[in-house]
């Protein structure tokens, strides 16, 4: 097949991508010959990711043009889904079936295959990320075999967070549940040092909540509580010390940005992919003119990760367009950020400008460094390669892994090169 026109920026425009050929391919044997002829391959999902990891020093191929197969088993609660589906394309077909997935990402633009290369993650101390409900995938290895992998393959573990580096995933097995309603309440000026003693408390008043603030003042600016409709109302706000108004009215996260680009507010019950997501598919997520960063640390060490950002809070702030801290439940998938560990994830939604922004991402880094902080592999972040080794220490077996599918490192890029040293 021949080389077509593709996309030339990610979606925040960041990075340009250098990646001489783009192909879009319509059938999983045009995506085999694609990669069997290329020297160097790799896979674009959305493009969501704020660095080059889904850049290509030779081909780049999208898999948005295959069939968009959502085959859902009820008997064995699993949905077979095409690789270049996003969540939003996904999510109501399956709710049709009456099922649902457990969580999602605060937004439901990305594609599936993408955010599960990268652990992507939503929020909740008993919700893994997105990752974790994969079961079973197929994909495209260098010289065009197809490969299947299933939950309790000595491999899968490490195969689930690749970041593109193992082949082209056509096709993603994911767990599903029975569907189900969430309501979100969103509330306001929560002082910040009430964390100190009820941060766990609070992160678990809900299904999934999500905390804000814009490091300018000491308080969150919003605290989004999304619970299970069955559930009732949040007690927490029944407590004495929890001193947060309810929003009267719909809010978005942004300072600035429409409420109504956002999902329904004020506990209106609605299905799970119109809540749990912050973002409606049919606008523009988050500002859309920003780069993102964010750091996974254990969930144990949130109170004093919180004081040690609250040091740098003035640098923090001078970048900032918004901060939010959500907890993501240990999984075992090797290059997951959240591998084996409970986690707490620092996210920091920065205004764009990659040279004002990464010298505080360095600050970042160096004062998270206490707490042995895994970055969100999509997004802006300085750690040396040696350092992610500390921290995914999984990382060579999955070196070995890709080794073992890549022989030749087709699927290696300047990312890979940088972060995983191949
Ligand atoms: C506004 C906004 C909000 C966000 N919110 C969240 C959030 O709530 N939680 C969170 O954790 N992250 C969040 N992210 C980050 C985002 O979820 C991740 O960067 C995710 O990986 C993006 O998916 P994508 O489909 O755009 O992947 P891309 O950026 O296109 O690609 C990511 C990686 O996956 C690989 N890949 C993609 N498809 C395939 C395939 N079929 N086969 C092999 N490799 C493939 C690529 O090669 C690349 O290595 C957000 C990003 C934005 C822009």
């Amino acid at each position: 097949m021949t080389a077509t026109a593709g996309p030339r920026t990610n979606w925040a425009g960041n990075i340009a991508f250098a990646a001489p050929d783009f192909y879009r391919p319509a059938s999983v044997g045009e995506l085999r010959s694609v990669v069997a002829r290329a020297g160097r391959v790799r896979v674009l999902g959305t493009g969501h990711s704020f660095n080059d990891l889904a850049d290509s020093p030779g081909a780049q191929v999208s898999l948005a043009g295959l069939p968009p197969e959502v085959e859902v088993d009820s008997a064995a609660s699993l949905v077979r889904v095409a690789a270049g589906l996003s969540y939003a394309g996904l999510a109501a077909r399956l709710d049709r079936h009456g099922f649902a997935l457990r969580n999602l990402a605060s937004l439901p633009h990305i594609s599936v295959a993408g955010s599960c290369a990268t652990g992507t993650h939503g929020s909740g101390p008993a919700n893994q990320n997105l990752s974790a409900a994969v079961t079973g995938l197929e994909l495209v290895t260098a010289d065009g075999d197809v490969v299947e992998l299933r939950r309790g393959d000595e491999a899968f573990p490490g195969a689930v967070v690749h970041l593109g580096a193992l082949g082209a995933v056509t096709r993603l097995i994911l767990d599903v549940v029975p569907s189900f309603e969430v309501s979100q309440r969103v509330y306001e000026g929560l002082p910040l040092d009430v964390l100190d003693d009820h941060f766990a408390a609070i992160m678990a008043s809900g299904y999934s909540v999500s905390m804000f603030t814009g490091w300018r003042v000491p308080r969150l600016t919003q605290l989004w509580v999304k619970s299970l409709t069955e559930d009732g109302p949040p007690a927490i706000a029944d407590e004495p010390w929890f001193t947060a108004t309810p929003a009267p009215s719909a809010r978005h996260p942004v300072p600035g940005q429409p409420a109504g680009n956002c999902t329904a507010q004020l506990g209106e019950p609605g299905p799970w992919f119109e809540r749990l997501p912050h973002f409606k598919p049919e606008f523009t997520p988050s500002a859309g003119d920003e780069l993102q960063t964010e750091y996974l640390l254990p969930a144990g060490q949130a109170v004093p990760a919180l004081h040690a950002l609250q040091q740098v809070s003035e640098h923090i702030a001078a970048v900032l367009q918004i901060c939010e801290i959500r907890t993501v439940a240990a999984d075992e998938l090797w290059l997951s950020p959240a591998y084996r560990q409970d986690s707490v994830a620092f996210h920091f939604t920065w205004r764009p400008g990659t040279a004002a922004v990464l010298p505080v991402v360095s600050l970042l880094e160096r004062q998270l460094a206490p707490f042995g902080p895994r970055p969100h592999w999509g997004k802006v972040f300085t750690t040396s390669a040696a350092d992610l080794h500390v921290r995914y220490d999984r990382l060579p077996d999955f070196l070995d892994l890709a080794r073992h599918y890549d022989p030749a490192g087709k699927f290696r890029n300047a990312y890979t090169a940088r972060c995983l040293g191949r």
